[in-house]
């Protein structure tokens, strides 16, 4: 799959989600800041990760890949400090400041690289890629309509940038690239459990994986410390 495919795929999808009555007011209590950061590395540890590693050769799809990073970690931002704005629930606000820390350390990284940076003096909302500037607009679109639906947005962001991370990594073998990717990566499982959690208390319906397969899906969930909650409840529900 695509990057092209995938941006593309979210605006159909985003429109045949499923929902379900049945809501309560909770959600903001199913994550705190340790649930969003994990184990993730802090800005000053990559930094000091990155000096300890010599500057690699690097080519034209690797570079093509942090560019496209730098501005899909830069629209979760954006989006989540939208959708905060609109709903007031910390679970984007916790999820924004996470998402600044990542497009900083694929900045560090174009630096490294001397390489221009897409962002440039670009405010909130506004991407050199034009995908990502269409993504961006249906997904404050999609999100604007409903609570759910903004969790709904959380997870199509949180899936596609997964799949994006992953394929990023499979063509680079930099170490210092792949030391941010890696980190990114739990930063994103970490995201997309809370946002499974608050989308399931908010409905009462159990999320249903839209790009990951529900194997990958089910292997993130279940790294979850300690929950153990999700045995058994998934019988016949795959597609
Ligand atoms: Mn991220
Ligand atoms: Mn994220």
């Amino acid at each position: 799959m695509t990057r092209k495919t995938l941006t593309t795929t979210v605006i159909i999808m985003m429109t045949t989600a499923v929902f379900i009555a049945g809501c309560n007011d909770d959600a903001s209590r199913l994550q705190s800041p340790a649930d969003i950061h994990g184990d993730i590395l802090t800005t000053e540890e990559i930094k000091a990760a990155l000096a300890r590693i010599p500057v690699g050769e690097i080519g034209e799809e690797e570079i093509a890949d942090l560019l496209f990073m730098r501005e899909e970690e830069k629209l979760a931002h954006d989006v989540y400090t939208v959708l905060f704005d609109q709903y007031g629930q910390k679970i984007f606000t916790n999820i924004a400041a996470s998402e600044l820390k990542h497009t900083e350390a694929v900045k560090m990284l174009l630096d490294r690289y001397g390489l221009e940076d897409p962002v440039g003096d670009n405010g909130p909302g506004v991407f050199s890629n034009e995908d990502l500037q269409t993504l961006y607009n249906d997904l404050i679109e999609s999100g604007s309509q409903s609570l759910t639906d903004a969790f709904l947005v959380g997870l199509a962001i949180e899936e596609i940038d997964i799949l994006d991370l992953e394929e990023a990594m499979a063509g680079t073998e930099l170490p210092d690239i792949l030391l941010v990717y890696e980190n990114l990566l739990k930063g994103s499982h970490n995201h997309l459990r809370a946002f499974v959690r608050n989308y399931e208390s908010q409905t009462g319906e159990i999320y249903v994986p839209r790009w990951l397969s529900q194997e990958a899906y089910d292997e993130i969930l279940s790294a979850d410390s300690g929950q153990g909650r999700r045995g058994g409840r998934r019988g016949g529900r795959g597609r």
